[in-house]
């Protein structure tokens, strides 16, 4: 049995400060009646937790605290479900290493 300490991802990303762009999300969600399946895995896929269904079970997302680790730009590239860029200069996350 392991004595190394459990570490979630959750309490590492915490220490990455992500400087939010007022109004310019860097990633969108498109309009869609039906989430498709690919959406759908976002719910589980994006590691800091930025895509939510709303109650009407469409996705929705809240890009503070993206990491920009690209996991819902690979998974989405066929369904065409986003719009991905990157955040401009000054903004996004800060990765701090150590
Ligand atoms: Fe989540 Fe990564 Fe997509 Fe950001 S780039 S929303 S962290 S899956």
């Amino acid at each position: 049995m392991s004595t190394e300490p459990s570490i979630r991802v959750e309490d590492r990303l915490i220490h990455n400060p992500c400087p939010i762009d007022p109004g310019r999300a860097h990633i969108k969600v498109r309009p869609h009646t039906t989430p498709s399946l690919e959406l759908m895995r976002m719910l589980s896929a994006c590691p800091a937790h930025c895509y939510t269904a709303n109650e009407k079970h469409q996705i929705e997302i809240t890009v503070d605290g993206c990491i920009e680790c690209g996991t819902c730009r690979v998974i989405c590239e066929a369904s065409d479900d986003i719009e991905w860029n990157y955040p401009r200069g000054g903004y996004g996350v800060l990765f701090k290493f150590g």
